[in-house]
């Protein structure tokens, strides 16, 4: 557990609407030539942003004596992302060697890491081990699996992941706390519950419980309601063993986000106050607090930028080819009721197109008809190269992209809005206050070549029957 470093309420005052800063970002970024027809999508970060909502988590949790915050690497696997974090005095959570790899390059303290995977090896968890980072077991196989390659001495806090079964939300895919879930102990099964309280007695460094109830699509009531079975839980083998045996609750992360609009609903401290009506003793210090929040602390503050390279229409149905497709964002054009995004119309400077709407398809670069990430969309009329944004998109997004048809992952760019070049008087000053770093380079063409196997072009053609000897 350590202190979370307090950001001064200065930062929390209200800044311009999010998409008054993405708007101010856009003009800037065409400007620049980060969006343009040479380079035709890229993602950004709203910085300043990223250190508002971390401050506001913060302050959610502030009078918990020991809180440790840390951000689900999956929702941002960016180093500079996660740097930037580590910086407003996050911790990490990672689920798997190439993440506990960024963290560490992040530099995020071992002490700071918590490890959850349903899938660890022995070689994950022994090297864990040996860093001090804590782990969170998903099952009792793994407990025993732990056990046998504890050190006699090691750092590392270790917990195990529980599925209190409170139910769903509305998107199956991102409920964990179902009766079938994968993950976790699944509480309410026959005998689970004794044999998690059997696992915790004979093992005095098992020391933490963890429960990740959902993500986007679960009520906060739904996830109060599963801390709450797990904080029962604590209680009943603390008392049960004589000793307050488990020190800190793992309550996972999961706030939904709001897609609809620019507002932040639900806040932190409102997910803080429902845990506080269902869980009142959660807060008063007995237990060490880890939070593993994602999507909450980084959708609102990212967007994609896109051109559009050329419109036409089909049937009664105008379309705008653009280079945002299944490639970045892969769930909205998979699942695009779950995960349908605000989409905006910028001219080719990059100022909000205005003027009569139309009805239209917002559609990606992909080789598949699916490829649409908004359907039948009313936007002013898109042309040849407009631009079109994509909102709320820096949680996940530019982070897990998908290499269908080899399409290179776009640049990312950092952004901050927050004073910066002194206004000019005679200039568009909104834009002028923009300053942009580097996050991620856009893929090389030999980039691709390389993960597709390009070193070992002729090994197929070794492979004939009579060299089989
Ligand atoms: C994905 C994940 C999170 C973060 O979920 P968000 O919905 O992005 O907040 C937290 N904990 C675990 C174990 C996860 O798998």
């Amino acid at each position: 557990m350590t202190d979370s470093r307090r950001t001064p309420p200065t930062a929390l005052a209200p800044g311009p609407s999010s998409s008054a800063r993405v708007a101010a970002a856009v003009r800037q970024a065409v400007g620049a030539g980060l969006l343009g027809e040479r380079r035709p999508v890229a993602g950004f970060v709203d910085a300043d942003g990223v250190r508002e909502s971390v401050a506001a988590l913060q302050d959610a949790f502030a009078g918990v004596p020991a809180v440790l915050h840390t951000f689900a690497a999956k929702a941002s696997s960016l180093v500079p992302v996660l740097r930037l974090l580590a910086h407003c005095g996050m911790g990490c959570e990672v689920a798997g060697p190439g993440e506990l790899r960024l963290a560490l390059d992040a530099g995020f303290a071992p002490s700071m890491i918590v490890l959850d995977s349903p899938a660890k090896t022995r070689d994950d968890i022994r090297q864990a081990l040996a860093l001090g980072v804590a782990l969170n077991a998903d099952s009792l196989d793994e407990v025993r699996r732990i056990a046998s390659l504890r050190p006699r001495s090691s750092a590392s806090v270790i917990g195990l992941r529980v599925n209190p079964q409170v139910g769903g939300g509305s998107i199956g895919a991102m409920s964990t706390a179902t009766v079938t879930s994968k993950f976790g102990v699944a509480l309410r099964d026959p005998g689970a519950r004794e044999h998690v309280a059997q696992a915790f007695a004979e093992r005095t460094w098992l020391t933490r419980l963890h429960a990740h109830v959902g993500s986007q699509g679960c009520s906060l009531e739904l996830i109060a309601a599963g801390v709450a079975e797990m904080y029962r839980l604590a209680e009943e083998i603390n008392e049960r063993l004589g000793t307050r045996q488990i020190t800190s609750i793992d309550i996972g992360g999961g706030l939904p986000v709001n897609f609809e609009d620019d507002t932040v609903r639900p806040t932190f401290a409102a997910y803080a106050a429902a845990l506080r009506a269902a869980v009142p003793g959660l807060f008063d210090g007995r237990y060490g607090l880890v939070t593993e929040f994602g999507r909450s602390l980084l959708a609102k503050n990212g967007f994609i930028g896109a051109l559009v390279e050329y419109t036409k229409d089909a049937g009664d149905r105008r379309i705008a080819l653009t280079h945002a497709g299944a490639q970045i964002a892969t769930r909205t054009v998979l699942m695009p009721d779950a995960w349908p995004l605000r989409v905006g119309a910028f001219d080719g400077e990059g100022r909000p197109k205005d003027g009569p709407s139309l009805v239209q398809d917002i559609a990606g670069p992909c080789c598949f008809a699916g490829d649409v990430v908004a359907h039948a969309r009313e936007l002013p009329e898109l042309r040849e190269g407009d631009f079109v944004v994509l909102y709320d998109t820096g949680a996940y997004y530019f982070s897990t992209p998908w290499s269908y048809n080899s399409l290179p992952r776009p640049a990312v760019y950092g952004f901050s809005t927050a004073g910066g070049a002194a206004p000019d008087p005679g200039a568009d000053t909104d834009a002028d206050a923009v300053r942009f770093a580097p996050v991620r380079d856009a893929q090389s063409l030999e980039s691709v070549a390389e993960e597709s196997g390009a070193g070992h072009a002729d090994s197929l053609l070794g492979l004939r029957p009579e060299s089989a000897g």
